[in-house]
């Protein structure tokens, strides 16, 4: 018989290649169709890998660390956290009826742009896991205007394409957790309807209830059938920039060292007094004791300094100057930048005080004319930037001398 594809069974000539193999023959069609199978299949076995085989602490961090600079306490921190959740999620679904393990939802204390969404991020990547972002400012108490605490499991619920099993193991970010501090508490909070009435509500979440979700959010669709989401084993991760609270930690750290000796140096305090938050100081700064008794575990983030910019820039695995790279290495230009531009880009950020957040903003804006002009620049084969580039477009931002450290 003609070389024929021994799976569709389709001659030489129907089909566009024809590979031969020890016994017979495969097509195109029949290969892609094969790859798509093999795909959804090793898919499958990562889920249920990951239910049978939580990775240990060490490798959630070798895994965050692809991804974020710096910050290893926090990794450690929230490595053990997570491994300890989703182990505690395994011993739930064993028949052991022995001792229960809590829930260890975290709070993440530390200045804007340090990474505190990007490692909440990361790790719902590395599980694969359903993961949303929501923030405590948009939620309220029931009946004020605003979103009620169960859109933040409608976006969770997206995430796991509606499949409540799944978002049932999922992990929630919710930014921005000191905005929702007791007023009086805490004289930099501004809004009034917040506080204590939607620290309450969000209880409701972190407690572990079954919760009625509209799929579709809000209240615009009252007609929607409900979904119930458990949140009992919703991963929670909390994070917020805590202004005013360093302050405290040091009040009771020098009052502590009136009576005794506490083995805090003066540089440590200086360098980052986040470092020694205890759940105490976040009541004091008005979170409710209820609130705090849910995120058993609270960590701190380290701020930015210029060299950790300077990697942040170029180090991680999706940094930004690595996607410029890629982007004009398709356009069939080799892209570079030197160090002095990147030192003055880095330093350029530190001076904005949002974190790593203004890297990017600051790298795009130096890139922009030469994003538009080189794709129609058929001869140019490289592009370099310098010093004098980088502080020529910068200077067109005026951001003035005092934000650049
Ligand atoms: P926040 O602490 O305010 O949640 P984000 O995690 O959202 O900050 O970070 C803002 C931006 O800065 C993100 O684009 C992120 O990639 C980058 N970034 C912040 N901190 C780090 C870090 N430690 N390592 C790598 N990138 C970072």
């Amino acid at each position: 018989m003609a070389d024929h594809c021994s799976f569709c069974g389709r001659l030489r000539n129907d089909v566009n290649i024809l590979i031969k193999g020890k016994e017979g023959h495969i097509c195109d069609y029949c290969a892609t169709e094969a790859d798509k199978i093999a795909k959804t299949e090793i898919g499958r076995h990562h889920k249920n890998d990951f239910k049978n085989n939580v990775p240990k602490p060490r490798e959630i961090t070798d895994f965050l660390n692809q991804y974020v600079i710096g910050q290893e306490h926090a990794k450690k921190v929230i490595s053990v956290a997570v491994y300890n959740h989703y182990k505690r999620l395994q011993n739930s679904f064993s028949a052991d009826e022995g001792v229960e393990i809590d829930k260890s939802n975290v709070i993440l204390v530390g200045s804007t742009g340090t990474g505190k969404t990007l490692l909440a991020q990361t790790i719902a990547k590395m599980l694969d896991v359903p993961f949303c972002i929501a923030d405590a400012t948009i939620i309220t108490e029931a009946g004020y205007v605003g979103e009620d605490v169960e859109a933040i499991l409608t976006r969770l619920l997206e995430s796991a394409d509606y499949n409540p099993q799944e978002a049932e193991l999922g992990i929630v970010y919710i930014d921005e957790i000191d905005k929702i501090a007791r007023k009086s508490d805490n004289p930099s909070i501004t809004r009034d309807v917040s506080g204590e009435g939607v620290q309450q509500a969000m209880l409701k979440l972190l407690e572990g209830h079954v919760i009625n979700v509209p799929p579709k959010g809000g209240r615009k669709h009252p007609e929607q059938e409900f979904v119930k989401i458990n949140t009992k084993n919703i991963l929670f991760i909390c994070g917020g920039a805590f202004h005013g609270l360093e302050r405290l930690i040091l009040d009771r750290i020098n009052k502590q060292r009136i009576g005794f000796t506490s083995g805090v140096k003066d540089k440590d305090q200086l360098e980052n007094p986040y470092k020694y938050t205890t759940p105490h100081d976040l009541r004091r700064f008005g979170l409710i004791p209820e609130l705090i008794g849910r995120l058993p575990v609270v960590t701190y983030l380290d701020p930015l300094d210029q060299k950790a910019m300077l990697q942040i820039l170029t180090q991680p695995k999706n940094a930004i100057v690595k996607q410029y790279i890629k982007l004009l290495e398709l356009e069939n230009i080799k892209f570079s930048i030197n160090q002095n531009a990147l030192d003055y880009i880095a330093q350029t950020a530190i001076g904005m005080k949002t974190g790593a957040r203004s890297l990017r903003s600051l790298f795009e804006h130096i890139m922009l004319d030469a994003m538009y002009d080189l794709p129609s620049d058929k001869n140019k084969k490289e592009f370099k930037v310098n010093l004098n580039y980088v502080k020529k477009k910068l200077d067109e931002l005026k951001l003035g001398q005092s934000n650049v450290a």
